[in-house]
């Protein structure tokens, strides 16, 4: 057995990051355990390693890095492609979204961590050590054991650790898939993230097409199994009907991973929290999961600090964390969103045209995805 921490991190993603430097900013002896960073994609293709993030996300990474999110390049709005094709444009002068560079922005928020006072072992974390029934620390991959006051896990949608808990982890989850592909044409007219959908295209949530470049840009889709994510990714690039005309055919270096669609049972217990990815903390309308996870890293780490230094771990100790993250702005989203997913993932092709075709002539909102929400659920209730 060695040292005991007052908060140890499983899992270096936005997430486990964002609770080492707030937890260490508060003065608690900190140790973040990951074999990796996350979203970084070794000796890999320049703007593979690429999320899309819009305002609340950028902001939430300079509160907690202090600095600028390192970006591939700026967005100055949005696409909407129908199942059929039909698209529609939202688009201004003004930024309004980036492409992040997540190795460059993994590393940065590694080093605050590391300034802020976290020590950092890279090896993954095999086991929780209990004692009547109470998280006391982990088993590293290496047979290491480490004690802490406070567990928390960040380790991303990883199924057979959260279950280690005692928690059951989200049922459904979508496998994403990304590739880089060059444009037909170079220019301005790329700078926007494109969102496309219908069961043809993805039988889940659709896909994004993000700007590397002006002539360079990343397709990601998600789909049900890990095992039909290529096929459906190739068809986008080879028969999408706006996509595949703006895209070269480029089979390239593919990269994925999977998302949860849905919240774990809950995202605290004795001795240890869950947070991003492992709790569900993905928003699945709009895709966004590294803001979640920055926002409610952040609520972690600082509420794990202050129950360690109070020597009090216990579940209701550290039911407050739940109770923070749920009616902060971002968990309220996020709690509408997940039911409102659904409809969308279940909606025939049909339907989503019929739904599209609501939006002809007519401005788009600021908030597309729960309009759209919106249409597909009248056209069910007729
Ligand atoms: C292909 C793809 C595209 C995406 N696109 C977007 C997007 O455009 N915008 C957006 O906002 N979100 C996007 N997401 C979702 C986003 O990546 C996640 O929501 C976000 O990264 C969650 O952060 P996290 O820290 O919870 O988990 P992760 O980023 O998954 O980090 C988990 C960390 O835990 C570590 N770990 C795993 N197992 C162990 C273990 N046993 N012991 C110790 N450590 C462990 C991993 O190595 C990793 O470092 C995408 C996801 C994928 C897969």
């Amino acid at each position: 057995m060695i040292d005991e921490y007052d908060i140890l991190i499983v899992g270096a993603g936005f997430a486990g990051l964002s609770a080492a430097i707030s937890a260490s900013k508060d003065g608690a002896k900190t140790l973040l355990v990951s074999p990796a960073l996350a979203k970084t994609i070794p000796d890999g293709e320049a703007g593979l390693d690429l999320l899309g993030i819009g305002p609340k996300t950028a902001a939430a990474f300079e509160k907690v890095a202090d600095c600028s999110p390192p970006y591939y390049i700026a967005t100055h709005g949005f696409k909407y492609i129908s199942p059929d094709g039909r698209s529609f444009t939202d688009r201004s002068e003004e930024e309004r979204g980036w492409t992040l560079m997540t190795t460059e922005a993994t590393q940065i928020l590694l080093k605050k961590a590391v300034v802020n006072g976290s020590d950092y072992i890279k090896s993954p974390v095999i086991y929780f050590l209990t004692e009547n029934g109470k998280v006391e620390g982990v088993m590293l991959g290496d047979g290491r054991m480490i004690r802490s006051k406070v567990v928390i896990c960040a380790c991303g949608y990883n199924p057979n650790l959260i279950e280690k808990l005692g928690v059951k982890p989200p049922e459904e989850s979508l496998f994403a898939l990304q590739t880089i592909v060059e444009m037909e044409k170079e220019g301005d007219e790329h700078l926007l993230f494109t969102f496309f959908c219908g069961k043809k295209w993805s039988d889940s949530l659709g896909g994004f097409l993000m700007p590397v470049s002006r002539k360079k840009a990343v397709v990601a889709l998600g789909v049900k199994s890990r095992e039909d994510a290529h096929r459906y990714l190739l068809r986008v690039i080879k028969e999408h009907p706006v996509l595949s005309k703006a895209i070269k055919w480029n089979p390239g270096r593919m990269y994925g991973g999977l998302i949860p669609l849905g919240l774990t049972e809950k995202s605290f217990g004795d001795g240890f929290l869950l947070v991003g990815d492992a709790a569900g903390h993905f928003r699945p309308v709009g895709g966004v999961g590294t803001g979640n996870a920055l926002i409610f890293g952040d609520i972690a780490g600082k509420i794990g600090a202050k129950a360690a230094s109070e020597g009090d771990s216990s579940s209701e100790r550290l039911q407050e964390f739940e109770e923070e993250w749920k009616k902060s702005p971002e968990g309220q989203k996020l709690i509408q969103a997940i039911p409102y997913s659904k409809v969308l993932r279940e909606a025939d092709d049909g339907l989503l045209e019929d739904a599209f075709s609501a939006f002809e002539g007519r401005e788009i909102g600021e908030n597309f995805y729960l309009e759209l929400i919106r249409e597909v659920s009248e056209r069910l209730k007729v």
